[in-house]
C-alpha cells in the first residue's frame, strides 16, 4: 500500500495536493513519488463514527486520510493507500485521481 504525492523535478520539494508551480524554485515540472506510511498527528471523529486523520510523512508532506479497518490515535503510524478497495487492514485512505487530459 502506498499513497502518491508530487515531487518537484528540479529541487525535489514534495507536495500534496498537487501544484502547478513549485513554491520553492518556481519550476513547473513534477514527478510522482509515493510513501507507504504516515504518523498520525491529529484525529477527527465525524458524526457518523468515521475517523479522519491528519498524517505527517517524510519531507513534511501532510495528508488527510479516512481511517479504514480500525481506529487510530495521535502518535500511531499507519499504512497509506490510494485504493478504497476491499482493504480490511488498518490503513489511511487518501482519495486520489489523476486528472491528466
Ligand atoms: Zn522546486
Amino acid at each position: 500500500m502506498t499513497a502518491v504525492f508530487q515531487r518537484c523535478a528540479n529541487c525535489r520539494a514534495a507536495y500534496f495536493p498537487f501544484r502547478l508551480v513549485c513554491s520553492r524554485c518556481a519550476n513547473t515540472s513534477f514527478i510522482e513519488d509515493d510513501v507507504d506510511s504516515g504518523l498520525v498527528e491529529a484525529v477527527t471523529l465525524l458524526a457518523n463514527g468515521q475517523q479522519t486523520a491528519t498524517l505527517v510523512c517524510p519531507d513534511d508532506v501532510h495528508f488527510i486520510a479516512r481511517v479504514m479497518g480500525g481506529t487510530v490515535k495521535a502518535g500511531d503510524r499507519i499504512n497509506l493507500t490510494n485504493s478504497a478497495g476491499e482493504e480490511t487492514a488498518l490503513a489511511g485512505y487518501i482519495p486520489f485521481q489523476r486528472n491528466y487530459a
